[in-house]
């Protein structure tokens, strides 16, 4: 396949744009070689400037999890845009997408939008510190909240691919109030409890890591980290910005059967437009401005586009009963197919998954943190996905990423990129 414009795009880009793009990892450092700059995309796959067609396991990162173009995401769109696109005032759908929401989701009563999954991690923790009148938080090395300061300390994904965990440009003020745990790792969690007594104001985590690749949570880790909050007077923070709509109508909350005290979103819940929430109890949200004293605000908050998308997004999530069990069926038969044709040609590997996410690790050893994580072997990733892009698959540009199950995605689709797989697997 030629990659030619995109080369020259890419050329274009890097005068004008830092490293040429708006988000780091789309810069292909991790991998080298020059990004694809896309076109259009419809379903499965997306189409390029070279005119390459290629199937896609990203999605967007997670949000196009009917597939791009869904038509009714776009209808609903096209026909907001033609009553304008922003007031800065409420408007009805911001209720209805709402309700919708609190229907779907267990354990919240009100929720916030906001324009990104930043956002509501930002939001989120600035409610729970306001809540619990505490400074401290715990989050846990390789999970990534978004690039606010007091999150970007072992951030998983981006970060990490950039050997920048800490990010220059965080304050050591606002460094000292993030505290670092080890995912799976209860006894990490108790130790920093310890030694920081009545101070920590929330624990956030991502219930299914997915920024170290895919880290399921061991068994009883969440209701641990359920019991010690309650133990302490601590919120626990669920950021299902990438687990929200996608492992259940109702999340990691649903799927696990655990409360998380507040619950951020993104991704999915824009149905593909820049939208994130974070909602929880009355009695934490009424802490909220314009009814309590811990502010948040945005010009754009609950853009029309916005809200219409994500709620044509979630009202098809919502009406098909299906859909998950579609998802989980078709992820299964992905990871049993990659497991078959890496064993079949000798490659040391770890798969995990939940649901419609996915990971590959070239590396024998569970990964279950941010530790094992780092082991896979690079050089074998980078080999791996150029081989996958010069077979029309595109996986993402780093050994740090989930692959995220779009419901467009054919099996067929899916054989193709086995056999691709298989192809590659040789020259590994
Ligand atoms: C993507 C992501 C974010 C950040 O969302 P943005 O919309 O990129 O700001 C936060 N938390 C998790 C778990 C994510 O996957």
């Amino acid at each position: 396949m030629s990659y030619q414009r995109s080369s020259a795009l890419f050329v274009e880009a890097q005068n004008v744009i830092p490293g040429g793009v708006n988000s780091p990892v789309r810069a292909f450092k991790a991998v080298g070689g020059t990004p694809i700059f896309v076109k259009r995309a419809k379903g499965a796959y997306l189409y390029d400037e070279d005119g390459n067609q290629l199937i896609d396991y990203i999605n967007s990162w997670g949000p196009m999890i009917l597939g791009h173009a869904n038509a009714k995401v776009i209808e609903a769109i096209t026909e907001r845009a033609k009553q304008g696109t922003s007031f800065g005032m409420p408007t009805e759908l911001e209720t209805q997408i709402a309700k919708l929401a609190i229907s779907m989701v267990p354990n919240i009563d009100k929720i916030r939008f906001v324009n990104s999954g930043t956002e509501a991690c930002m939001s989120a923790i600035r409610l729970a510190r306001g809540f619990t009148k505490r400074d401290k938080i715990v989050k846990f090395a390789g999970c990534y909240h978004g690039h606010s300061d007091s999150f970007l300390i072992q951030a998983g994904s981006g970060a990490s691919t950039f050997g920048t965990p800490n990010s220059p440009g965080v304050t050591q003020g606002t460094a000292k109030d993030t505290l670092l745990a080890n995912y799976n790792d209860i006894e990490s969690v108790r130790a920093l409890f310890e030694a920081n007594p009545n101070e920590i104001a929330a624990i956030i985590i991502e219930p299914v890591a997915g920024n170290m690749g895919c880290v399921p949570p061991k068994e009883g880790f969440l209701e641990s980290l359920r019991e010690v909050c309650l133990a302490n007077g601590t919120l626990l923070i669920f950021d299902e910005v990438m687990t929200g709509f996608r492992l259940a109508k109702g999340g990691a909350q649903e799927l696990f059967s655990i409360k998380a005290d507040i619950v951020c979103f993104g991704k999915v819940i824009g149905g593909g437009l820049p939208v994130g929430a974070f909602a929880a109890r009355n009695e934490i949200m009424n802490h909220l401005a314009p009814l309590g004293p811990v502010y948040q605000a945005g010009t754009l908050s609950g853009n029309p586009l916005a809200m219409a998308a994500g709620l044509a997004m979630l009202t098809e999530i919502n009406n098909d009963n299906e859909l998950f069990t579609r998802l989980e069926q078709k992820t299964a038969y992905l990871e049993k197919g990659i497991r078959e044709v890496l064993n079949q040609n000798n490659i040391v590997f770890t798969i995990n998954r939940v649901g419609s996410m996915i990971s590959v690790h070239f590396d024998e050893e569970a990964v279950v943190d941010f530790q094992s994580a780092k082991k896979g072997d690079n050089d074998t990733f980078k080999k791996f996905f150029h081989g996958l892009l010069n077979e029309g698959i595109y996986i993402a540009p780093s050994a740090y990423e989930t692959w995220f199950i779009t419901d467009a995605l054919s099996y067929e689709d899916i054989d193709f990129t086995i056999k691709a797989i298989n192809k590659v697997a040789k020259t590994l």
